[in-house]
């Protein structure tokens, strides 16, 4: 088993709190006054969604209603594929005409029809 290095583990502490402009650490001094208790309070968090949103660039239009996301397919998205939950778009989506597809032209072609009437 390789050995431990303490020394560069003991630099790299002091290295670390320098950088992030705390004061050095030695075993040796004495404790430091024990924090408040209970600890002060924290500022109120944001919530979540509205921590998305604030990270998210597309405008509201754009964003799922329940998890505030962008829709990855804009407003012809079906659903959020973050939370799963249906885009509420008032406008359907334009029908998909199934005598144009690959599917009819398959199942021609099975029934062994030209798609002549
Ligand atoms: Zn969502």
């Amino acid at each position: 088993m390789s050995e431990v290095p303490h020394d560069l583990i003991r630099r790299i502490q002091i290295s670390t709190r320098n950088v992030a402009g705390l004061s050095g650490y030695d075993p040796g001094d004495p404790p430091r006054p024990a924090l408040p208790c209970p600890p002060l309070p924290c500022p109120p968090l944001p919530s979540l969604s509205a921590t998305i949103a604030s990270l998210e660039p597309s405008p509201p239009y754009l964003r799922c209603s329940h998890c505030k996301r962008r829709l990855l397919r804009g407003l012809q998205s079906f659903i959020c594929v973050y939370c799963g939950n249906p885009h509420q778009n008032d406008v359907p989506p334009d029908p998909i005409f199934f005598n144009s597809t690959i599917g009819y032209q398959w199942l021609l072609q099975s029934l062994q029809l030209d798609g002549s009437v």
